[in-house]
């Protein structure tokens, strides 16, 4: 078992699947000091993991938010149960990445903020999609697009998994053809990012001169 990298501040993190967490939190580096409890939880609505933030901290100091991604320590499948430490590592890390995406998406919102965010997700489908776009581009601006790939490629030809919970991921959340179209997408405002960020130090060097 690799030991937990001392940059891992401010993390609760269950001994089982500590690497696969620290592996995804690598990629987040604006999230070493964030506060993070991993959980095992033993139910979670037909969700196999969450993000929230933990209501009491959200009235204090903006720097003691924290943070819990609940995680269900099974999978029920259609004819026998499969703990979720036994999924694959890339699998794993894709969904972990996915659920720190939603935190980097609350780490820019006031506590107003979060509260809306809270009563729009449980009221509109459409937002919901919107919510769950902005969490994976947070994970594919971070280099976790194959990570994801494996998660939502693991979910949707998952034989076990009930056709309802496939049904729900497909039209709530990106599919694969949609995480590629997204990595093109990126490389491309990024260049254009690039381009822009050039054009305007050109200009400031003209105006030097
Ligand atoms: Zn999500």
């Amino acid at each position: 078992m690799a030991i937990i990298d001392a940059t891992v501040t401010n993390k609760e993190i269950p001994h089982i699947i500590q690497e696969q967490i620290v592996s995804a939190l690598s990629h987040y580096p604006e999230l070493t000091d964030t506060h993070i409890r991993f959980k095992f939880t033993r139910s979670l609505g037909g969700s196999i993991m969450a993000a929230r933030p933990v209501v009491a901290s959200l009235f204090g100091d903006r720097k003691n938010r924290q943070y819990e991604i609940l995680i269900s320590a099974v999978f029920k499948l259609s004819d026998s149960i499969e703990p979720i430490h036994q999924v694959e590592d890339d699998v794993l890390i894709g969904w972990i990445g996915h659920e720190l995406g939603h935190i980097m998406d609350y780490e820019q919102r006031s506590t107003m903020g979060i509260a809306r965010f809270g009563l729009l997700y449980g009221l509109s489908k459409r937002y919901i999609r919107k919510a769950e776009r902005v969490a994976d581009t947070f994970a594919v601006q971070r280099g976790m697009a194959p990570y994801l790939l494996a998660t939502k490629n693991f979910i949707l030809t998952h034989s076990g998994l009930s056709e309802k919970y496939k049904n729900k991921i497909a039209s709530l959340y990106l599919s694969p053809d949609d995480i590629v179209a997204l990595v093109e997408e990126l490389k491309h405002s990024d260049k254009e990012e690039k381009r822009k960020v050039i054009a305007e130090e050109e200009v400031i060097g003209d105006e030097i001169k």
